[in-house]
């Protein structure tokens, strides 16, 4: 990054068809290609961005398409579909049976775009990526998967959940952000190149906006590469969320269950939710942040928390004893 920063300045310059295009800009977009298994890749400034500008393009350019989106989808995924004024169906979270009902509801001959994530941030729970894109197939739809989550953290060179699972060949579409695990800013779309070559010509938010920094995505080259060649920040990771679960649940605490890293503490009370995270941080100087309505529903309103792969068990005892001293002063309950 130094290095590009010192050779290319603070900024891109200019938009990527408009002198804001770089060596780098290119080598990170073949790079995620490679990573994600697909011929070609676009960076946008933002996850968010990369979301809406593709899927508002894609679902307003492609005559009659239908969209069918997972109800618990990103608000950037949802921003882009709305954007897009195409007709859309919701199917209930991760369940392929009533994606397989909305699809049969269309017509056979009307393009059709299938939307979900594969590890949502809130619940930290998995979609079933190839049952889903079994379904999608039966009736010859797009998919789009999210891989926001799991880029870096998950599959053998940190491709996703999809490269975990196998199924990385699969979704029609992979879009991750630079901004998680690898540590800088910006998204990206992955897919066929002509596909890629659509979005480059037509989508105003890759178009019309200045490109990434270019040491940004310096950044992001080295840590996509350092995370293809080594597993030990991901095993790390894995570890780490696996003992939290373990230390919370012995501590009595409703963690509950989750099959990634994200490690939520249900509350169920917006006010007891906000103040667990100000009596832990005033009494034991951890910062947690409270997730509250809209982010989730209300009723679940809780505790996200989210080790990394350099959280000591010192760090996860710290946390656990805090949590448990703050639970009893405010007499909250334990799971049985
Ligand atoms: N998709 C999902 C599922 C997210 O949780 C987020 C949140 O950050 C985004 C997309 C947006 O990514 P970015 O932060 O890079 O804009």
């Amino acid at each position: 990054m130094e290095e590009t920063l010192r050779a290319a300045g603070a900024g891109a310059g200019g938009t990527r068809n408009i002198s804001g295009n770089s060596h780098v800009h290119l080598m990170l977009e073949q790079e995620l290609a490679d990573l994600h298994g697909r011929e070609a890749a676009l960076i946008f400034t933002s996850g968010y961005v990369a979301n809406d500008a593709a899927l508002s393009t894609l679902a307003r350019e492609l005559p009659g398409i239908v969209v069918f989106s997972d109800a618990y989808n990103h608000a950037s995924m949802i921003a882009g579909i709305r954007n897009s004024r195409a007709e859309k169906y919701i199917f209930r979270h991760n369940d392929p049976a009533d994606l397989a009902r909305c699809l049969d509801r269309v017509p056979a001959g009307r393009p059709k775009l299938v939307c979900f994530e594969s590890v949502y941030s809130m619940d930290g729970d998995i979609a079933p990526i190839g049952e889903l894109c079994d379904v999608a197939d039966r009736f010859g739809a797009m998919t789009y998967l999210d891989e926001v989550h799991a880029v870096g953290l998950y599959g053998p060179r940190g491709g996703g959940i999809a490269e975990r699972d196998g199924v990385m060949h699969r979704p029609t579409v992979i879009q991750g952000t630079l901004g998680k695990a690898l540590g800088t800013i910006g998204g990206y779309i992955a897919g066929s190149a002509a596909l890629v070559d659509f979005l480059r010509s037509h989508a105003p938010g890759f178009i019309f906006t200045t490109s990434l920094p270019p040491a940004l995505a310096a950044g992001a080259l080295a840590a996509i590469r350092h995370l293809k060649a080594s597993s030990a920040e991901r095993d790390l990771h894995q570890r780490r969320a696996a003992t939290l679960k373990r230390r919370l649940a012995e501590a009595g605490l409703p963690v509950m269950p989750s099959p990634s890293h994200i490690v939520p503490v249900l509350i169920g009370d917006p006010v007891l939710c906000k103040a667990v995270c100000d009596e832990l941080l005033q009494r034991h100087r951890i910062y947690v942040q409270p997730i509250n309505y809209p982010t989730v529903p209300r009723g679940t309103e809780r505790l996200r928390l989210t080790p990394t792969p350099l959280h000591s068990d010192a760090d996860i005892e710290a946390l656990v004893v805090g949590l448990s001293d703050v639970w009893t002063q405010l007499t909250l309950r334990r799971a049985s």
